[in-house]
């Protein structure tokens, strides 16, 4: 493991399993994790389970500095809301953050800037991490229009958000383009658009907010390209899709 060098801002190296891996997949993919990542201490693992199997995830890290995640939230504490899980479900389960508005959220399931905006509010109400996910598409790029849907996707997510609730979140840039394509953006492209999250968090909020703001990048993640994100330093992490579900392939990436 080469040793980075010291960053303001403590990385965060988060995996969305997506709707991968049984309980008992969970359980080895720890067992095979916790020894390679014993010695991390430069920056926070986290890993999201899907919800059946966060129960014996969060068994599987206790003791550990592995911090385990869920993939969406409803935003009532409890109701008739058939399929949904609420904050404090999560909370009992396990978890300590929550990944909300990831872009299949967006595109397969109707989430909105709106309901991201309940979830980033009830998440944070509940003590839990949001990682909220922003990101264009790739018409969207090629019409020059990133930073107009970033600006939107983040005022409408952040709305009404105090300075304190937005101290607590975290923000992953995730080109749509980029995610499980294998085309990931260039650790400059990406940069860009974080400087772009960070100036306008500094408008939303405060300058001090905006500046300690973990801004994380998502879109084929591999062992081969982290390095070179992580050169950057607007770049606070990353959030990995695909190469998280093999314990060896992620815990390179948290070794960076
Ligand atoms: C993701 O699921 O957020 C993601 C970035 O996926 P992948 O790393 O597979 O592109």
């Amino acid at each position: 493991m080469s040793s980075p060098m010291p960053r303001a801002r403590k990385p965060v190296i988060a995996g969305n399993w997506k709707m991968y891996k049984t309980q008992q997949e969970a359980r080895d993919f720890f067992a095979a994790l916790k020894p390679l990542v014993a010695a991390a201490g430069h920056c926070e693992i986290i890993v999201a389970p899907p919800f059946t199997a966060i129960g014996v995830s969060a068994e599987a890290v206790r003791g550990t500095a592995i911090a385990i995640a869920a993939q969406d939230v409803y935003w009532a504490n409890e109701g008739a809301f058939t399929g949904e899980v609420s904050p404090r479900m999560l909370v009992e389960a396990g978890c300590r953050a929550v990944i909300i508005a990831h872009s299949e959220r967006r595109q397969f399931f109707g989430e909105t800037n709106e309901s991201a905006n309940r979830k980033v509010k009830a998440v944070l109400a509940a003590g839990l991490t949001p990682i909220l996910c922003v990101g264009e598409l790739l018409a969207e790029r090629e019409a020059g229009e990133t930073q107009k849907v970033l600006e939107q996707q983040l005022r409408g997510s952040l709305a009404a958000l105090t300075t304190a609730e937005f101290s607590r979140i975290i923000v992953a840039y995730e080109p749509v383009w980029a995610i499980g394509t294998g085309r990931t953006a260039t650790p400059e492209i990406a940069a860009e658009a974080h400087q772009f999250v960070r100036n306008l968090s500094a408008r939303l909020f405060t300058a001090e907010d905006a500046n300690s703001l973990r801004i994380l990048y998502g879109g084929s993640v591999k062992p081969e390209n982290i390095k070179g994100l992580m050169a950057q330093t607007e770049i606070d992490g990353a959030l990995v899709g695909g190469a998280s579900l093999d314990a060896r392939q992620f815990a390179t990436i948290v070794n960076y």
